[in-house]
C-alpha cells in the first residue's frame, strides 16, 4: 500500500510478544518479532525501523566497525555499532530472518542501549523515542556507511576517520 494511502484503520496492533491484539487482523510481517522484543527491554524506545540497507552489509560481515563519520551520522557514536550474529541464537542453519521471539530477544540483547544494530548478511535495526527520529536514524545510517566505506577504500591517504565532533550532544532530527 502506498504510504500516502495509509489510514488509522490500516494499523495493526500487537502485544509485546508480537501477538496481534485482533485475532482477525491481516497477517503482519514475518519479522514483527523484532519490534516487540525491543519494546520489551527498551522503555525509552517508541519506534523501531528494520531495513535491508545494502550499504551497511559490509560492516556486518567484516571486522570493520560502523561508526559515525559525518555529522548526520553522529547518533551512531564512535565506539562501533553492535552486530547481531543470528547463528549465536538460532544455530548454523537459519534463513537470517528474525522469525521468533527467541531470535527477537537475542537481537534486542545485541542492540543493548545502542541506537542502531547491524544484522549480519541481512540489514539493520534503528530505534528512537519517536517515529521521525527513528526514520532519521535509519535513513542516515546508510550514507554514513557509504562514506566510511569510501574512506576505507582510500585508507592509505586518510589522516583521520572514525569520529565526528558533536559537542557531546547527539544530533536529533529536526
Ligand atoms: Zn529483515
Amino acid at each position: 500500500m502506498a504510504p500516502a494511502l495509509v489510514t488509522a484503520a490500516d494499523l495493526l496492533t500487537y502485544d509485546l510478544e508480537s501477538t496481534p491484539l485482533d485475532a482477525n487482523s491481516a497477517p503482519g510481517y514475518l519479522e514483527g518479532f523484532i519490534h516487540g522484543a525491543i519494546y520489551k527491554v527498551r522503555p525509552d524506545v517508541q519506534s523501531v525501523v528494520h531495513a535491508h540497507t545494502p550499504a551497511v552489509i559490509p560492516f556486518g560481515i567484516s571486522s570493520v566497525p560502523l561508526r559515525a563519520v559525518f555529522h548526520m551520522g553522529a547518533f551512531l557514536g564512535t565506539g562501533g555499532i553492535p552486530v547481531f550474529e543470528i547463528r549465536d541464537a538460532g544455530g548454523p542453519a537459519t534463513d537470517l530472518l528474525v522469525s521468533s521471539n527467541a531470535l527477537g530477544d537475542a537481537l534486542a540483547h545485541t542492540l543493548g542501549g545502542a541506537n542502531v544494530a547491524l544484522m549480519r548478511g541481512h540489514g539493520m535495526v534503528a530505534v528512537a523515542g519517536s517515529i521521525p527520529e527513528a526514520v532519521f536514524r535509519a535513513y542516515y545510517t546508510a550514507p554514513d556507511a557509504q562514506l566510511e566505506g569510501d574512506a576505507d577504500a582510500g585508507r592509505s591517504r586518510r589522516a583521520h576517520v572514525g569520529s565526528v565532533e558533536t559537542r557531546g550532544e547527539p544530533l536529533a532530527c529536526r
